[in-house]
């Protein structure tokens, strides 16, 4: 399994890089050409959340906008596109909203748990690992995909191979993250940065100010496909970050029905539709994880 994903990472690097992609754009930039279909008639009996989203007429959706292959936002054209953002389509499209209803709004790792308390968003699709600390405050449905955490430095770095080589060097994580407070946990090194995005990593990285960034492989893969000549993932996945879709937390009805969107989505084949014309682009194959009711 987590040789499978270093394997996937060079072949996702080296299809992107063929494509040009480091050069023009970047990787994800362009849409996966995925159209969600669009539900009629819907109900979700005892739901407020999605109560107010048919009295508002549009859906906010949290999402990240720097993360290419998952959730990238193209700065000329102003379009989100990534796994993510297809599985927010889905979701948008099995309650009856079209894309173009749906609002985006960009929310870091760090601001993800209030802005789904808040109701600043009505869910929440953007690399987000469930867990129970995060249970507290908000709801999860799914999985619907399990990314792990791993490295990434600069192409020339020889001595970063692993968790283990981290002692001594500067790393780099975003603030709430769970990679960062692995880092922290495990005590991998006492030299960590941390900035809202992971994007400000990646630049401090480049510029040497930083000897690794760490977050989700899925994530990191993005990143060095668009650099190829300066960055690379290295060394094998250390954690399993099972990815979900926040929901206000009171809101059963609507974890509900978010899980029924996934599952119909896993059992039709959009689940592998969406992961193919976006992460799955390497041609690498994924298996959905199991959705977790609880
Ligand atoms: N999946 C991890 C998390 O939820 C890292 C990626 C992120 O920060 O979104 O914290």
């Amino acid at each position: 399994m987590k040789r499978t994903r270093i394997l996937v990472a060079a072949a996702l690097a080296a299809t992107l890089a063929l494509a040009g992609c480091g050069q023009e754009g970047a990787p994800g930039a362009e849409g996966s050409g995925y159209e969600p279909a669009v539900a009629q008639n819907v109900t979700v009996e005892g739901s407020p959340t999605f109560q107010k989203m048919q009295e508002r007429g549009r859906v906010i959706v949290g999402v990240k906008d720097d993360q290419p292959g998952l959730g990238f936002r193209d700065a000329t054209t102003g379009q989100f596109s990534g796994f993510d953002v297809d599985i927010a389509k889905m979701i948008a499209g099995g309650l009856g909203f079209s894309p173009d209803q749906i609002d985006y709004q960009v929310v870091p790792s760090a601001a993800r748990e209030d802005a789904i308390e808040r109701g600043e968003v009505d869910y929440y699709v953007g690399t987000y690992t469930i867990n129970d600390k995060r249970k507290q405050r908000v709801g999860f449905a799914g999985p619907y995909y399990t990314a792990g955490q791993g490295l990434l430095v600069r192409a020339d770095d020889t001595e970063i191979t692993g968790p283990q080589t981290l002692q001594g060097k500067t790393v780099c994580s975003a603030t709430g993250s769970t990679p960062i407070q692995r880092v922290r946990d495990q005590n991998l090194t006492s030299n960590i940065v941390e900035f809202q995005t992971y994007t400000q990593c990646v630049d401090q990285l480049i510029n040497g100010q930083v000897d690794a960034v760490t977050t989700d492989d899925a994530i990191l893969l993005g990143y060095a496909s668009q650099n190829p000549e300066q960055l690379k993932v290295v060394g094998e996945t250390f954690s399993e970050e099972p990815y979900g879709v926040g929901v206000p937390k009171a809101d059963t009805a609507f974890r509900n029905k978010v899980n029924d969107l996934l599952q119909a989505a896993i059992d039709d084949g959009t689940w592998q539709t969406i992961y193919d014309g976006t992460l799955g682009k390497a041609g690498t194959p994924a298996q959905p994880p199991q959705i977790e009711r609880y």
